[in-house]
């Protein structure tokens, strides 16, 4: 019974594909969470899952909320005129997502510079840039891109770094199973890859323990 229900539903589904850029749609979402655990060898009805189906269309679309955040309206009153041209670094923001050849999480810090060509963003903007790219479905590589050339050209300045480290939980959980293994992607644009000692000044700043770190 539950396999009939998956394939037809699977034939409908593809056959109706469209790009769907709505918010999430929760009943939809729902419906299939319930056909998932039925193709598990789940009961949907049984107390400790009535209420399953609900909570996961809403987590996913939560952690999917990014794909409906605009960058230019988060950015909106927040780029600043300056006179500066040193480095500003943002390290150690917190980041969660979601591998999109699993739906598994994979979560950990990104780490970004750049060099300011007469405009600063304020600092509170970054993590939310981060956040807007984070909660899709992604790749790190693809996320890690994103960020950096979002803030090159928002910025328009002269150079960025971004650094992601991550941990997969597709890789902890199944496949290979290693459990401290740390993914690391970076993107250099602009100065920051033309000029090595800007990338060497930026990952060594980077790695330098935190404010109020006693190491
Ligand atoms: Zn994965």
């Amino acid at each position: 019974m539950a396999k009939q229900v998956v394939r037809r539903r699977g034939q409908r589904q593809v056959e109706d594909v469209k790009w769907n850029r709505g918010p999430a749609d929760l009943d939809v979402l729902q419906s299939l969470v319930t056909e998932m655990l039925l193709a598990l060898g789940e009961k949907p009805g049984r107390n400790g899952l009535l209420k399953t189906p609900e909570r996961v269309a809403k987590a996913f679309a939560f952690m999917t909320q990014g794909y409906h955040r605009d960058i230019d309206h988060l950015l909106n009153g927040a780029l600043f005129p300056i006179e500066y041209d040193e480095m500003v670094i943002v390290k150690d923001i917190d980041f969660f997502s979601m591998c999109e050849h699993h739906l598994l999480p994979f979560y950990g810090r990104v780490h970004v510079g750049y060099l300011p060509n007469k405009k600063v963003v304020g600092l509170s903007k970054i993590p939310r840039i981060v956040d807007v790219f984070a909660r899709r479905l992604q790749v790190q590589e693809r996320l890690t891109v994103q960020i950096a050339e979002t803030l090159k050209s928002k910025l328009n300045a002269h150079g960025v770094g971004v650094v992601v480290e991550a941990r997969h939980l597709c890789m902890m959980m199944r496949g290979v199973e290693k459990q401290n293994t740390i993914a690391v992607s970076s993107s250099m644009l602009g100065v920051f890859r033309s000029q090595p000692q800007t990338r060497v000044e930026f990952l060594k700043l980077i790695h330098q323990g935190s404010v109020g770190d006693s190491d």
